[in-house]
């Protein structure tokens, strides 16, 4: 596709992982789309991600079918800039049509015909379906319990880069879910004084009997569930591929030196007040951890699997002194704590797409991504179809249903009755016969 693309069947926004695969996917089943991102392809896994992370999944596993990443070890875990050199790869190998620097601004729904006008920084774009593959963390979200205290340093988990970043002093990280805990780690092993708040969460082990979890998600058919347990809904997975990879074990953490701490509930001025939750949260997680353990055994059980046994897999370090006595409250100025790091989430923003697709609290209304405005699709959001719809090998799948999903509707659309057809035969015979090619001409003796 080329600047001059004024109307396309298919547009998709957004050129993340979502977007690669959705071009992919309308490729192999030749619908005409067009993919714009307005930074760069795989922009957030360049820049909107801290300096050390790697991927939480191993490299076999957290990669598109149709390729492998370049010269990596397969159980290794790579590094968030090969992440985003992977995905503008892929993109070349499959030639998806898309154009950078280039943000859609807004999406209306035509009126008394079908599809949309697509408002961009470069022009209008009449489209006859939109993908949204604008991520599933797009905005991030600070609880408004934050002070508002100059004196402190304060940023979500999106802009935090690196230990060298923040101001001396101590930091308190509030959110364990992966990004809390690895910066809070990261932080403290480079001698920082680290607090951190630890909600409810969900600690899979890193390995276990040789097989990576992601590898036991998959054969327990984890990550195919289509809807989390119930209350399961928003916790977070306190999961790293850091230094190799290993299991996150909090109380560790916590002999070697974090202050663990409950749910952070309020501040007031300079202190602030967390629930008396810290052990009961680590008792949770430890449980989700026996869950899978005990899952994988039955499963190696059932199947005759020879793998070998783990026995010290179960064993939990002795709690820590702040578990058994755990810090309710924290004055921040006492404790020399300059920055607050909040790792809490992010929300989604669609004040682009200004059509009808949401409910009454802004969320998307869908079916495994198809929206209820025809037309309209949804890839890449958590729990779209499945627990792994927003990771990097669910979004795959889902977007080869939505491709689906589409060429379906293009054949109804595509269907003509007979007098439509009889007309069309009509218009053909009427039409000129084609010049016969002068054969010199095509070089041809
Ligand atoms: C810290 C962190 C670590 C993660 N680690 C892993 C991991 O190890 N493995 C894994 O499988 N998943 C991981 N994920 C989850 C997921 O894979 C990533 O969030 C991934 O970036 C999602 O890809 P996406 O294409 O859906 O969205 P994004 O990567 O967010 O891409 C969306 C794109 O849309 C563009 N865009 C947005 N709005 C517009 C607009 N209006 N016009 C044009 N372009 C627009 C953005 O610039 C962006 O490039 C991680 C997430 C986070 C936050």
């Amino acid at each position: 596709m080329t600047a001059e693309t004024t109307s396309i069947d298919t547009l998709i926004v957004g050129a993340g992982q979502a977007g690669i695969a959705m071009s992919e996917h309308l490729s192999r089943i030749g619908v005409p789309h067009l993919v714009l991102e307005r930074d760069r392809i795989a922009e957030r896994w360049r820049t909107a991600r801290w300096d050390s992370l790697v991927a939480n999944g191993p490299a076999w596993h957290d990669r598109f079918p149709g390729m492998e990443f370049d010269g990596l070890d397969p159980d290794a875990f790579a590094a968030k800039d090969q992440v985003a050199d992977y995905f503008e790869a892929y993109a070349r190998k499959y030639h998806a049509p898309i154009r950078t620097g280039v943000e859609v601004t807004r999406v209306t729904r035509h009126a008394g015909r079908a599809g949309f006008r697509v408002e961009t920084t470069d022009g209008v774009i009449d489209a006859q379906r939109v993908v949204v593959a604008t991520g599933p963390f797009q905005r991030p979200v600070i609880p408004p319990i934050a002070p508002d205290d100059a004196t402190l340093t304060q940023m979500h988990s999106v802009a935090y880069r690196n230990p060298g970043q923040l101001p001396p002093g101590a930091v308190l990280v509030v959110g364990a879910g992966s990004s809390g805990v690895q910066i809070a780690e990261e932080l403290m092993r480079a001698g920082r004084k680290v607090y951190l708040s630890v909600g409810a969460h969900d600690r899979p082990p890193r390995a276990y009997r040789n097989r990576d979890f992601c590898w036991w998600l998959g054969v327990l058919g984890e990550w195919d569930k289509e809807v989390a347990g119930p209350g399961r809904e928003h916790v977070t997975i306190a999961v790293s591929g850091a230094r190799g990879g290993q299991t996150v074990e909090f109380r560790a953490l916590a002999h070697q030196g974090m202050t663990l701490v409950g749910v952070t509930q309020s501040i007031d001025g300079h202190v602030v007040t967390f629930a008396d939750d810290l052990a009961a949260n680590l008792t949770r997680g430890d449980q989700s951890l026996f869950t899978l353990l005990d899952a994988a055994d039955a499963y190696i059980e059932r199947n005759g699997v020879d793998l070998p046994e783990e026995p010290h897999a179960r064993d939990i370090p002795a709690d820590p002194e702040c578990v058994t006595h755990p810090l309710l409250t924290l004055d921040l100025a006492e404790a020399g704590v300059s920055t607050i790091i909040w790792a809490t989430g992010y929300a989604q923003d669609y004040a682009w797409l200004q059509v009808d697709a949401f409910d009454e609290k802004g969320k998307p209304r869908h079916q495994r991504g198809v929206s209820t405005e025809p037309g309209v699709y949804f890839l890449g959001l958590p729990w779209l179809s499945r627990r792994g719809s927003s990771f990097i090998w669910g979004v795959w799948h889902d977007a080869k249903h939505l491709a689906d999903q589409i060429a379906t509707q293009r054949k109804y659309l595509d269907y003509r009755d007979a007098a439509q057809r009889r007309a069309q035969c009509a218009q053909r015979d009427a039409a000129p016969a084609p010049a016969e090619p002068n054969l010199n001409e095509l070089g041809v003796n």
